[in-house]
């Protein structure tokens, strides 16, 4: 507890420090972890001999892109080849902590670190609550699968953290809480709002999925509040949180991971969409290194913002790849995106596991079908070069959402 307190007030102090300061202390702790790596993950060290990299070559942060990248499908497979071997033992006790997911599913791979890494990773996490205005003593809820392992404890009680499985938060457990902040994933927002819960938090906090401008939006209404999104994966916590004075791009936690973005070859990009690669800075026991985590991503490596941190631009999320259209891939969000903007249109459907894809819409009846179809096959023209169908059709769904899950 001590150690993370010392470690949120270094990382406070980051907040009004220039850029380069802050790139010290990176580049300290990349060299570190990757002399570490070489020495005690036999298989950094067999994969990074083939390649022909050594840790000594890396001198600054950007000599990085020596570094292989590794697939997280290959992780997933293989995880226990990256357990350290120092830690070995610690393992073989089931002695590690586990990377807390925000998802309502567990992790798919058990992302193992020690004391260390845990409490640097709650203190970065806490700077940015602290950023958005709150006090360590502010009433939270906190919404998280392992809710039921967290609570109790002097530390909960003396900080008001009230841990709740993200099923809770719909119960009228919320309201008897009544607290200033709520920490939950978008899904769980969106449950939420179609309760008659009556609670006026300061702010809502969401993490762990991607959260769509209309639920946030929606959110702020309903509430009367603000949301901030933080931007994360179960393998890095948190890696970047909405600017609190700019809500369009996310502020990445760089002391806590280098976040790049590749191209299809491999190759570093800037200010363009490409698959994120990043490394935890903090993780000894499974050292996590260029690790690409599926997401597509847009970084800008200098903010015009008062913040020195490097920022995400855009998110394109996690769904991956939707639908391939003439070689080039699209994205679930941006088909999300596009639809949600039609008006009239009460549910979509698209499904694209087989040319032509199909444009399923809906109409809500107040509405002139014929306008809808054509703005639904709008829309689909700009983003699929791939023949399609747009056809009407009553569509039957539980939830309020416009999209229907994308098939793919
Ligand atoms: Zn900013």
């Amino acid at each position: 507890m001590i150690r993370r307190y010392l470690y949120l007030r270094r990382l406070r102090k980051h907040i009004y420090q220039r850029e380069e300061d802050i790139e010290e202390y990176r580049l300290a702790r990349l060299k570190g972890l990757l002399s570490y790596a070489y020495k005690n993950v036999p298989y950094y060290r067999r994969t990074w001999k083939e390649e022909g990299f050594h840790p000594s070559q890396v001198g600054s942060l950007s000599d990085i892109v020596q570094v292989p990248i590794t697939s997280k499908e290959y992780l997933r497979s293989n995880y226990e080849d990256f357990i350290a071997q120092p830690y070995r033992p610690y393992y073989e006790q089931d002695r590690y902590y586990l990377a807390e997911t925000a998802g309502s599913t567990g992790p798919s791979i058990p992302i193992l670190k020690d004391r260390r890494c845990q409490d640097f990773q709650r203190a970065v996490a806490y700077r940015a609550f602290l950023l958005y205005g709150a006090s360590l003593s502010d009433v939270k809820v906190l919404s998280t699968p392992q809710a039921s392992e967290m609570r109790g404890g002097v530390l909960n009680a003396l900080f008001n953290n009230h841990y709740l499985h993200p099923a809770e938060c719909s119960s009228k457990l919320v309201e008897d809480i009544d607290p200033d902040i709520i920490s939950l994933q978008p899904s769980t927002l969106g449950e939420l709002l179609y309760t008659d819960i009556d609670i006026s938090p300061e702010f809502i906090q969401t993490a762990g999925e991607i959260l769509d401008s209309e639920r946030k939006e929606e959110a702020e209404k309903r509430f009367d509040t603000v949301v901030h999104d933080i931007y994360g994966s179960s393998e890095a916590g948190e890696i970047a949180w909405r600017c609190p004075v700019d809500p369009e791009h996310y502020h990445i936690n760089s002391e806590l991971a280098v976040l790049e973005t590749v191209d299809e070859e491999g190759d570093q990009v800037w200010d363009e969409y490409g698959d994120a690669v990043f490394t935890n800075l903090s993780n000894y026991y499974l050292p996590l290194i260029r690790l690409s985590i599926g997401d597509s991503i847009k970084i800008r490596r200098q903010s015009p913002c008062r913040f020195p941190f490097p920022e995400v631009t855009g998110i394109r999320g996690r769904t991956g790849i939707f639908a391939l259209s003439g070689g080039e891939r699209v994205y679930g969000r941006d088909v999300k995106e596009a639809f949600h903007a039609i008006t009239g249109l009460k549910h979509v459907q698209v499904i694209a596991n087989s040319e032509p894809y199909e444009v399923i819409v809906d109409v809500e009846s107040s509405q002139s079908a014929d306008e809808v179809l054509r703005s639904a096959r709008k829309v689909a023209e700009n983003l699929f070069d791939t023949p399609f169908t747009v056809t009407e059709q009553e569509l039957q769904s539980d939830s309020d959402d416009k999209i229907l899950p994308l098939v793919n």
